[in-house]
């Protein structure tokens, strides 16, 4: 759908940022995303992806339900054109992307369910344990459970600056949705310190993921 005049005008900074423009904000706002974590690294990402316009977005937040429907009644107010939930029972077909922040047990467990219930959208995950890690799957294989960096391994000590590793997720999965420059491939990105180096990851050939052919 051609954007508004009122859309133009809330999304002209990212609109001029070069690779965004004016389709990429349409692909955005057409978007659905799930986000799943902690509600304190779930917050700050979404209060980012509502502000760029992502069009749908549900809430992962574990046992914790009533946090996430607070957080998501918060929204609308800041940016009309974004529809925020809490992530239902019913399962849901039209879900592009997942962003899991894994920063603590349960999150890594909320993250975990959530990988058989999603296996056929892209995902983005993050572990902000030591060393801090971010996965960007943008397709359905490999899949978070065979994706090389043992994303849902045991967790660890959360990271001093975990909330930065959360935040450079949120931008990944940003960049997915609003396919942002060349399509990438699946890429593991693995940080020391403030040091990043990113290598590409092969699907395990075992996994059911490689086994749909997807
Ligand atoms: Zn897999």
């Amino acid at each position: 759908m051609p954007l508004s005049a009122s859309q133009i005008e809330r999304y002209s900074r990212q609109i001029i940022v070069p690779k965004v423009g004016g389709r990429a904000q349409e692909r955005l706002l057409g978007s659905r995303l799930v986000i799943a974590g902690d509600a304190h690294d779930v917050e700050p990402a979404l209060l980012y992806l509502v502000g760029s316009g992502v069009g749908r977005i549900e809430l992962a937040l574990g046992k914790d339900v009533e946090r996430a429907n607070e957080l998501a009644s918060g929204m609308t107010e800041l940016n009309p054109d974004v529809t925020v939930t809490a992530l239902g029972e019913q399962p849901d077909s039209l879900t592009q992307l997942v962003l899991g922040i894994i920063g603590s047990p349960a999150s890594l467990a909320t993250v975990g369910a959530l990988v058989a219930r999603f296996p056929r959208t892209g995902w983005v995950a993050a572990r902000t344990d030591s060393p801090a890690r971010i996965a960007v799957l943008p397709s359905a294989s490999p899949c978070p459970r065979c994706a090389a960096g043992g994303l849902l391994s045991p967790f660890g000590a959360r990271a001093v600056n975990a909330s930065i590793f959360a935040m450079a997720a949120t931008a990944e999965a940003f960049k997915l949705l609003a396919g942002y420059g060349a399509p990438p491939g699946a890429t593991l990105v693995e940080f020391d310190g403030y040091e990043s180096r990113s290598r590409a990851i092969a699907p395990d050939p075992a996994c059911e993921c490689c086994k749909r052919g997807s």
